[in-house]
């Protein structure tokens, strides 16, 4: 364990607590960040527009995750068994020599960046304009390719800038809110609570999700449409004909401010007859037509997007079949309506600002466009700037391996964990001749494969903007620092650039930074109305800001783009709606919004919108018979991306322990798998082995895997090793939510269940020298770890000893019970009367409950008593078993839940928090304990 300790930061004082942003999805909700005696706590930001105090459970456990263990502390140079200290001077030095070396040898194309929506906006800028405006490659992607570039690739093609129109406060005016590849309620969950705290306000609002999946969000939806996977262009297709067929165009809109209709009825020919695309989606005709009309019905329609969309070989595709509808009906720009995509990561948005992707130029300009690479070559003053589209992630690691890149340099990304084809990720890094990684945590998927390991800094430590789905950029505030060595990401990337020789890379402070991003955004840049040929209209501008002092930046309240200029906000607005920057303050800026486009003309150079001509094609790969099942991938409700901040806490584990393939009972029995086996699911590129969980809800043929475990903290539990990696050919983005799989039981000899104190680091290595599968599982004082063996029984004890403290130091005991007939081990071991580890080997129905043995890891001298329970395997006072854990806050299982939902007869989740408070904190639960009473009633 590291011994390093945080130290408060006492720079901002506002109002006693900091003001900042949670780091993890797209929502950008608000936090207030105090601490006292007991130590730091955070709270949901009242004045924040995004979530107004409101925070989910992951927000809630923010503190849980300030963890200093595997904190990387220093640049670490050399392999992953024999890393070594280095200075930064030295780490700057290297990675400039080795960087220039590629470029006088092979050209700098050789050299690549691989960025993430971790990153703040003014990381992203720097490093984007190291890339693109100092090397003159455009070798930069990020991992927001995997997540929202179909949603980029769309608004591009329809607006003619990546402009998101909408904003939460229309999900809240609608009349009918369609969320489409969206699992609202677990991935976006504040924002999943302000839509059902406006049904509970106004229940005519119409919910409907569009998902081949029953999900969470599903519980609390009027209408769930289970497309066919991959058939969502035939889906909004159709709709598109039945609007038009049924006259429900806004005509005006149509023949003032759009082109490409007729190509696009063209195109849709083929879902001209609602039977055929009814029998296309896997509908019936009766349900599709009941979707198409309350469409058609309602003029206020928001149709709100995100991965199950933009992960698809036709992602593009998919979006801009749903912006076509709205397009044709004029529902996008008003109140209340519009297509919305909302994205995945923090600040994917501020990525998207700054140029973070191959394809894009800074500041929403295009990369492959002569006039807008002059426009940032000058404001840059660089003597060189990328000009052709750089590779984008998929390729890029392709690239690697086949030895065209011979730098690389990854920043807050764990792409061993994350991309599709995973294991080709590891091929690539392991040839790769030089590999730089930034990060938090020392020992990552990815940081085993470094040359040279950089110290980035953790959320609470960092300081800048990040911009969330509705065009909100927030502060995020540093509020603690943990060692002098630690430094920001913009900083090592410009100390590399000046090292290098080049100009323009003088940043002092994150400001800094943030002026320059500004004021590219509005150099050569005016509001709509005074468009000439001889400017470059952006929708994004962020003019407003240039004038900024140091402390109004400190001080700065969300504010939402476009922020013009006081004179220029008078054209923009009529003079209405937006104040002056120089007086920003937050309630002027966050209950005033304005939607882009308000005077419908778009970026595209004539102004208008495009219907863009889709075709509904099916998945590239197509099921087999040695891979007849569908693989769809995704979060859970309760951890993060590749789980190294969000597995640090025992509370946010408590939900989903172990990593699991949910899978029709129908399937399980075709298959031979029983309930909580082992499964392996295997497709043509990878394998993973998971516990079966079986749903009714999941259609047949269908499985779904979560992808957030990794190799540290489980042995085979990788799904990205599974996942095809086809692109959509527009956006890059890979299909994660359709792998032909198979899958089948995975035995062991044996069933265990492992507790280690907390400072008792075991390596991945050594759990796999003694078990064939192992999952790790936070816990509040102690690690769980859930193993399944093959060793013979008889020789588990003397494995363990590699494992555990040495058995013959005079200061450990060891108690152990054995039954050989029943392959029965428990093991205790003490030092000093303190317990430091817990075995218990037994067939799985007799392995002891977990909950009641990790607190035991905190008493400095256990009793005789709790050496006796512990030995036996049995608590020493009875508790009821809860069962898997629902509502995380106050730690409520779905047993006691499920008890009272059927002693009580409850209908309705508000009596079950009322009794068992279940879903009384954050209520991110709430849509399970729907579907717990749903269940509960169906039985009945
Ligand atoms: Fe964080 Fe939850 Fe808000 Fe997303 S919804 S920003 S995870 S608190």
């Amino acid at each position: 364990m590291n011994q390093l300790a945080y130290n408060k930061i006492e720079t901002h004082d506002l109002a006693q607590a900091v003001r900042s942003t949670c780091p993890y999805c797209g929502v950008g909700c608000g936090v207030l960040i105090s601490s006292d005696d007991t130590g730091w706590h955070v709270q949901g930001d009242p004045d924040h527009p995004a979530n107004r105090g409101q925070l989910c459970v992951k927000g809630t456990n923010l503190m849980q995750t300030l963890s200093m263990h595997t904190r990387l502390i220093e640049p670490l140079q050399g392999q992953a068994a024999a890393r070594q200290p280095i200075g930064w001077t030295q780490a700057i030095d290297q990675i400039a020599t080795r960087f220039q070396a590629c470029i006088d040898q092979y050209g700098a194309d050789s050299i690549a960046f691989y960025v993430s929506g971790q990153l703040l906006t003014e990381d992203y800028y720097v490093v984007n304009k190291f890339v693109k405006g100092a090397l003159g490659t455009a070798n930069i992607d990020t991992n927001s390719r995997l997540c929202m570039s179909s949603a980029v690739a769309a608004h591009k093609r329809a607006f003619g800038e990546d402009v998101v129109i909408g904003q939460y406060e229309d999900l809240e005016q609608a009349d009918v809110v369609i969320l489409v590849g969206s699992n609202t309620a677990w991935c976006h969950p504040v924002l999943f609570q302000r839509l059902m705290q406006a049904k509970a306000e106004r229940p005519a609002l119409q919910i409907v999700v569009v998902d081949p999946r029953y999900t969470s969000t599903c519980e609390q939806a009027d209408l769930h449409v289970a497309v066919l996977p991959g058939q969502d262009v035939a889906l909004f297709n159709g709709l598109f004909q039945y609007l038009y067929q049924h006259d429900v165009i806004d005509h005006n809109f149509v023949n003032q401010h759009t082109t490409g209709l007729d190509a696009l009825l063209e195109a849709t020919q083929a879902q001209a007859n609602i039977i055929d695309v009814a029998r296309q989606c896997g509908l019936s005709h009766q349900f599709l037509t009941h979707f198409y009309q309350l469409f058609a019905q309602h003029d206020k329609v928001v149709t709100l997007f995100s991965m199950g969309v933009n992960q698809s070989s036709q992602g593009t595709d998919k979006a801009n079949s749903i912006i076509n509808c709205h397009l044709l009906t004029g529902r996008l720009i008003g109140r209340g309506m519009g297509a919305f995509s909302m994205t995945g990561q923090p600040n994917a948005m501020g990525g998207r600002e700054v140029g973070g992707l191959s394809n894009m130029l800074a500041a929403h300009l295009e990369l492959e466009n002569p006039q807008h690479q002059t426009l940032v070559q000058t404001f840059w003053q660089t003597s060189q700037i990328a000009t052709q589209t750089g590779l984008k992630a998929v390729e890029l690691f392709e690239a690697v391996e086949q030895g065209k890149i011979k730098a690389l340099w990854i920043m807050a990304t764990n792409p061993v964990v994350s991309l599709p084809n995973s294991d080709q990720v590891k091929r690539a890094l392991d040839q790769c001749p030089f590999v730089v990684v930034s990060e938090v945590c020392q020992e990552t998927d990815t940081t085993q494969y470094a040359d040279l390991l950089l110290p980035a800094q953790a959320w609470g430590e960092k300081d800048g903007t990040v911009t969330n789905s509705e065009r909100y950029i927030s502060r995020q505030r540093q509020f603690l620092t943990c060692s002098p060595s630690i430094q920001p990401d913009w900083w090592a990337v410009a100390q590399v650039a000046q090292a290098m020789g080049y100009q323009g890379f003088d940043f002092n402070s994150s400001f800094d930074i943030f002026m320059e991003h500004a004021r590219l955004s509005a150099y050569a840049n005016v509001p709509s109305q005074r468009r000439t040929p001889s400017t470059v209209f952006r929708c994004f501008n962020l003019d407003g800001l240039t004038t900024l002092s140091s402390t109004q930046y400190d001080d700065l309240s969300p504010i939402q783009w476009p922020v013009y200029s006081a004179s220029e906000s008078k054209v923009a607005y009529n003079g209405t709606s937006k104040p002056d920057a120089s007086s920003i303050n937050a309630a002027q800026f966050c209950h005033q919004p304005a939607k882009p486009y308000q005077d419908y003309r778009f970026t595209h150079h004539d102004e208008k919108a495009r219907f863009i001509a889709t075709y509904a094609q099916s998945p590239v790969y197509e099921l087999t018979s040695e891979y007849p099942l569908i693989l769809n991938t995704g979060r859970v409700r309760d951890q993060w991306h590749t789980m190294t901040r969000t597995g640090l806490s025992a509370h946010l584990a408590l939900h989903r322990s172990q990593p699991y393939c949910e899978m029709h009972p129908l399937d399980a029995l075709k298959y031979g798998i029983h309930k909580d086996d082992l499964v392996e699911v295997r497709s043509a590129w990878g394998r993973c082995i998971v516990r079966a969980h079986f749903i009714d809800t999941i259609r047949r043929g269908q499985v779904f895997v979560p992808i957030h475990w990794n190799d540290q903290n489980a042995s085979d539990a990788r799904v990205g090793a599974l996942v095809n990696p086809v692109v959509d050919p527009i956006s890059g983005e890979p299909e994660f939510k359709h792998t032909p799989v198979s899958i089948q039981p995975f035995y062991g000899r044996w069933h265990a269940v492992l507790f280690v104190a907390q400072d008792l680091a075991i390596r991945p290595e050594q759990l796999h020298h003694v078990f064939t599968w192992w999952v790790k599982i936070a816990a509040a004082d102690a690690t769980r770890i859930e193993v399944v063996g093959r060793l013979p029984v008889n020789s588990v004890l003397t494995a363990l000893a590699d494992l555990l403290p040495d058995a013959f130091d005079e200061d450990v005991e060891w108690l152990d019970y054995q039954d050989a007939q029943l392959d029965i081990v428990h093991l205790i071991v003490l030092r000093r009367g303190k317990l430091v580890a817990a075995f218990y080997l037994a067939p799985k129905d007799l392995l002891p409950q977990r909950d009641w043995i990790a607190p035991l890891f905190t008493r400095q001298r256990l009793s005789a008593l709790h050496r006796r329970s512990l030995l036996a395997g049995v608590p020493m006072t009875s508790v009821a078993y809860e069962g898997p854990i629902v509502c995380s806050c106050f730690k409520v299982g779905q047993h006691r839940i499920v008890d009272a939902i059927k002693l009580h007869q409850w209908t309705d989740e508000k009596q079950v928090t009322a009794c068992l408070k279940a879903g009384g904190n954050c209520g991110s639960c709430l849509p399970e304990i729907r579907g717990l009473i749903r269940q509960c009633q169906i039985q009945n």
